[in-house]
């Protein structure tokens, strides 16, 4: 046995305060694992379980909890409250953590949970308990199976001569991160990466000023609501992005015929749509300084973030190891930064806003952070 280095600094600094009439959470599908199926069978819920996983996969047998209308929240939600508190499943007990592993044990903050604030250390204390509190050798046993699975990443991206030293990616990305002076940032880093360039030496002191004096040739609004649009266009709506708002009001977006249609969810699933406009309304906003103070500080935050590094090995192995993996790295970054902004820019767009202040570059974060932690990794999340 192996050990484990388990990373707990992002829940620092930070307060949690479950909020009454919130129930975000709960739009999440639970999964359980198998102790919790026998607990689920023994107390008769098993018709409220159901085999597929909105996640995309199904399983033999019921494991995942049905969602209300096949798309509202969980079939145990009622006025926000959860019929099954006692027996919830370990997501809902450790939700706003989620816990990754990768090369090291994970602990992330969802930051779409409105119940988060940044002071204190009451966040951290409930990450370490989460943690105190999983059976260590079941812990060891999924860490082992997920080193596997990034030694052989590793190796292929040798073999195809696309490697990089993920420590190496990251300082360089402090450093990129250090010097956002405003948003063209975002088009030079995606203007290089784009041009796919090969033999990466991350350590350069000469890479780093040419992404930042990078021209900014792409055009960045077309990219982000092309971008925006395909992830909205979505037939199967217990797919649909949904977040909570101030004033917590669940609202779910979909891209219809070129319109973007926002709407108010209900538990049920029902959904009551708020305005309709065309997708091509939703402009890029500018930012003031608070907001572009904000946006580094996710950047930074991505940067760390492990389900960041697995979602990206997760992007290079789908693209067979043809681009380096400095290349999808910070082509990724940006396209993140990307959809971020546009999020935040879509509800300055609804309340009339020219420019992104802190408050609305915050509702763009929290509207992105539950998707950002639900991408694909080649890591796992427990
Ligand atoms: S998202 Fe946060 S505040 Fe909302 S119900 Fe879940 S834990 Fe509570
Ligand atoms: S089991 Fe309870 S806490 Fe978990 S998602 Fe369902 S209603 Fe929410």
């Amino acid at each position: 046995m192996m050990d484990m280095d388990i990373d707990t600094s992002e829940l620092e600094d930070h307060s949690y305060q479950c909020l009454d009439d919130c129930g975000l959470c709960c739009l999440c599908q639970p999964e359980l694992d198998d102790d919790e199926l026998e607990i689920f069978k023994e107390a008769g819920l098993e018709n409220r379980l159901t085999n597929y996983h909105v996640q995309g996969q199904r399983t033999d047998e019921p494991t995942a909890i049905k969602l209300q209308g096949g798309r509202g929240a969980c079939n145990f939600l009622r006025g926000m409250r959860c019929q099954i508190h006692d027996i919830r499943p370990r997501p809902c007990r450790h939700f706003p953590v989620q816990i990754h592993l990768l090369r090291r044990v994970q602990l992330n903050a969802n930051l779409a949970c409105p119940g988060i604030e940044k002071g204190g250390d009451v966040l951290s204390a409930f990450g370490k308990d989460i943690i105190s509190n999983i059976p260590q050798d079941e812990l060891k046993d999924v860490f082992e199976r997920t080193l596997a699975r990034v030694r052989d990443f590793d190796e292929r991206t040798l073999d195809f001569s696309v490697y990089q030293d993920p420590g190496a990616l990251k300082e360089l990305g402090v450093q990129l991160i250090d010097d956002m002076k405003d948003q063209d940032w975002i088009s030079r880093l995606l203007a290089w990466s784009n041009e796919e360039p090969y033999d990466i030496d991350v350590k350069s002191p000469d890479l780093l000023s040419s992404i930042l004096t990078h021209d900014t040739e792409p055009d960045i609004q077309v990219i982000a609501s092309e971008g925006n649009y395909d992830d909205m266009d979505l037939d199967d709506l217990s797919q649909i992005p949904v977040f909570v708002d101030n004033d917590l009001e669940w609202t779910a977006l979909r891209a219809v015929k070129g319109n973007l249609e926002v709407m108010k969810m209900e538990e049920n699933g029902s959904l009551e749509t708020l305005h309709t406009i065309p997708f091509d309304d939703v402009k890029l906003l500018p930012w003031s300084k608070d907001a572009h103070s904000g946006f580094k500080d996710y950047a930074h935050l991505l940067n760390n973030r492990d389900p960041f590094m697995g979602y990206v090995y997760q992007v290079c192995a789908d693209q067979d190891y043809q681009f380096d993996l400095a290349t999808v790295y910070f082509g990724s970054m940006a396209t993140t930064m990307l959809d971020l902004w546009w999020r935040a820019s879509l509800v300055g767009h609804l309340k009339g806003a020219k420019k992104l202040d802190n408050v609305l570059a915050r509702e763009g974060i929290r509207s992105y952070d539950m998707t950002c932690l639900c991408m694909p990794t080649i890591g796992e999340f427990i």
